[in-house]
């Protein structure tokens, strides 16, 4: 399948999903997420789920992960859209969110973390492959910023449906997940 054909079927599918259905399916990837190999991390880059396009509860997973680690840090993303580029923003409890003419929610701080200190990171995507390819929004954000992460920094995948069989028209830029949840199951690349 090409990504293009890929994310407007799984656009339209998340869509279809009602609140009740979400609900259960977050419920469930945080279910499956407790059985995930996941080691003991520092600093996490989340993401603000996008509610109008219906994007898994990133929250839930994150407080999974700091009710491990409570002194675990939590960044989001701070986007440029005219450069496509993104920074990692530390955030507390107490960081307020304001809503981008974009529609993103970024973090109102000033904290910089470098690609570097990132142990793990969330990636948004629309759907993904057996191989771990993914189909994101199309615009490269995160390809370009996995680029300058550790090798060995964890790239966790959060998805309401199972992966396509291959998204065949991959880049040699396009950076693979190492896990991806499912509702299902844990998918380990
Ligand atoms: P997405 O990963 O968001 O689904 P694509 O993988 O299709 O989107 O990438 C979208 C565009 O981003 C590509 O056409 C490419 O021009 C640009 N891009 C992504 N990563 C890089 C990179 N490392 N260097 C330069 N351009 C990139
Ligand atoms: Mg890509």
């Amino acid at each position: 399948m090409l990504k293009k054909d890929a994310r407007k079927l799984y656009r339209e599918k998340r869509m279809q999903l009602t609140a009740r259905e979400r609900d259960k399916l977050d419920d469930l990837l945080l279910i499956r997420m407790q059985t995930a190999p996941i080691p003991f991390i520092q600093t996490l880059l989340s993401y603000w789920p996008i509610a109008a396009s219906h994007e898994p509860a990133t929250q839930l997973f994150s407080d999974f992960l700091s009710l491990a680690n409570p002194s675990l840090a939590v960044c989001y993303p701070r986007t440029d859209f005219k450069n496509h580029t993104m920074e990692a923003i530390l955030t507390t409890d107490d960081t307020t969110f304001i809503q981008k003419e974009n529609n993103l929610f970024e973090p109102d701080a000033q904290t910089v973390i470098a690609p570097e200190q990132l142990d793990m990171i969330f990636v948004p995507l629309l759907i993904f492959d057996k191989a771990g390819y993914r189909a994101g929004f199309g615009k490269g954000f995160y390809d370009r910023y996995l680029a300058c992460c550790r090798p060995d920094c964890i790239k966790i995948g959060f998805s309401y449906f199972e992966p396509v069989e291959r998204l065949e028209d991959r880049h040699e830029f396009d950076v693979p997940l190492n896990l991806c949840i499912t509702p299902e199951q844990v998918y380990v690349f």
